[in-house]
């Protein structure tokens, strides 16, 4: 299915991913003279750095993950589809996506790669299946079930008098001590000694034990060894046991396995594991440094130019987590940045302005809340701790929320969660829990397939689609 090219003579800029990179690109075109296509596999715009409140029950999805759709419903010169880039051809200028059984072709004159990272468990994909990573609203989701799942059949399990089991339930084993693992391991404490404190009949949920464990050895790295220091004590002081220099070698249904560097092999009993550590860019720039000859680090992140574009092809630029340029962290304010000046740089070739120059990232600082009222800041040389840093925290993360409605409503979530003990968002549902697995289980019979008359038929012939005036049905398929 080709989409057609709007026939407004416009430099047509194709963006791929709504994420921060992409969604801040698009938003710099409004008003101006060019055509934006938004191509992304999710329908919203997520914001990941507090998708593990989600997992624990403080925010409900829709608040972190806003429709990318009605946050740029009033920019009119974008339009928005859904689908998987799965092909880049840098010579003809054009860009493939599929969206179940369908395949769409967009072309561009201008192309921004904005398509972020995923989980990596350093080759040992396995054990993914035992330990979810925290990178989407799914993994959120389904590590909600597991954690709440846990303390659930702890109380059976103690209900029959099965106590081994209920202390294998009861121990949360986080694997990886950056920010987002420091998050989650400080969440599942607050969660078992203050949420769910008095809710169960034949467990304690202060008898849970977490446990953070990292092969480093100290916890958040990038904040430096004062402030990991000072997290890892205010870890320990909330009872979450902080293993470091363990480096995890299996996984599986009941335990995990981790080995120090002097070979001594422990093993944890637990049932419930998150993995908070590694990342893999996006595959789309392995194919990118394949067709350009632009070198892929081990990470599968692709080196940039200094203006962002690739070798050779000024019209193509990667931002945010999937680049690699002077060692920038993959963090929201490089993809922000990285964006906005990408679309910068193509306005002004399109205006005939000399170009904005190479990219320069403006540091803004890093923070990682621990509990409520606790978080660790680095701006600079300046760092911060406790409560004034936990309000540095709640103010940024409130600014950078996308909409005014999500705001409010996250405000009113931690004022339930940190004022009083209340988690709202507990909500787990079986497909929740069970979907991923399922389908990895099912392999190639899971073929899921959109049926849209006219459509497929068209596409066969490579016919454009006139898809304005006449909009598409999608039947969902019969047995
Ligand atoms: C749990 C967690 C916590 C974090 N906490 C922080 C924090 O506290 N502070 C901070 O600064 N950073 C944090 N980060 C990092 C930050 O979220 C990322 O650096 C940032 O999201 C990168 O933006 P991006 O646009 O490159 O990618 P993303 O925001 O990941 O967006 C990628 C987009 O591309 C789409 N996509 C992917 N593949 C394809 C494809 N083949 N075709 C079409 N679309 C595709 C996705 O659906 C998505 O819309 C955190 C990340 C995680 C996972």
């Amino acid at each position: 299915m080709e989409i057609e090219k709007k026939s407004t003579g416009r430099h047509r800029v194709v963006i791929v991913g709504s994420g921060f990179g992409g969604l801040f690109a698009a938003t710099k075109f409004k008003d101006e003279d060019v055509d934006v296509v938004l191509v992304s596999s999710t329908t919203h715009h997520l914001f990941q750095p507090l998708l593990y409140q989600v997992a624990t029950g403080i925010l409900s999805e829709g608040v972190i993950a806003p429709s990318t759709r009605e946050v740029l419903k009033k920019q009119k010169n974008v339009e928005i589809f859904i689908g998987t880039v799965t092909d880049i051809d840098v010579d003809a200028k054009r860009v493939t996506a599929e969206l179940l059984d369908s395949t769409q072709v967009y072309d561009y004159d201008s192309l921004i790669v904005a398509a972020g990272a995923g989980q990596s468990y350093f080759g040992n994909d396995h054990f993914a299946q035992f330990a979810p990573g925290m990178k989407s609203i799914d993994d959120a989701l389904e590590l909600r079930g597991r954690i709440f799942g846990a303390f659930e059949t702890a109380e059976l399990a103690a209900a029959a008098g099965q106590w081994d089991d209920v202390r294998s339930l009861l121990t949360f084993v986080v694997v990886g001590a950056g920010p987002t693992g420091v998050e989650m391991a400080g969440q599942i404490s607050e969660l078992a000694n203050r949420t769910l404190a008095d809710d169960f009949r034949h467990i304690n949920p202060k008898d849970a034990r977490v446990v953070l464990v990292d092969a480093a050895p100290q916890v958040l790295p990038p904040f430096g060894a004062n402030l990991g220091k000072k997290a890892q004590g205010q870890l320990e002081s909330m009872g979450v046991e902080v293993l470091l220099g363990q480096m995890v070698t299996n996984v599986d249904a009941t335990g995990i396995e981790m080995k120090t560097e002097d070979g001594t092999v422990t093993r944890i009993d637990s049932v419930c594991k998150v993995w908070a550590a590694g990342v893999a860019a996006s595959p789309l720039g392995k194919l990118l440094g394949e067709k350009t000859g632009a070198e892929v680090d081990r990470s599968g992140r692709i080196a940039v130019q200094p203006d962002l574009s690739l070798p050779g092809h000024p019209e193509i630029y990667v931002v945010g987590d999937m680049m690699s340029l002077n060692k920038l962290p993959g963090v929201a304010q490089v993809a922000i940045q990285g964006g906005r000046y990408a679309a910068t740089s193509i306005l002004a070739r399109v205006k005939g302005q000399p170009s904005p120059g190479p990219f320069k990232y403006f540091d803004k600082g890093s923070m990682a809340t621990i509990s409520r009222f606790s978080a660790v800041t680095k701006v600079g040389r300046l760092e911060t701790e406790g409560f004034i840093a936990w309000l540095m925290w709640l103010g940024v993360h409130l600014f950078y929320i996308i909409g005014f409605k999500s705001r409010l409503t996250t405000m009113i979530s931690w004022a339930l969660a940190f004022l009083g003990d209340n988690r709202d968002e507990r909500t787990a549902t079986e497909q929740q829990v069970h979907a991923r697995l399922a389908i990895d289980e099912l392999g190639d019979k899971y073929r899921p397939s959109v049926e849209v008359p006219g459509l497929l038929a068209e596409s066969k012939t490579n016919h454009a689609i006139e898809a304005k005036d006449e909009p598409a049905q999608i039947e969902t398929p019969k047995n």
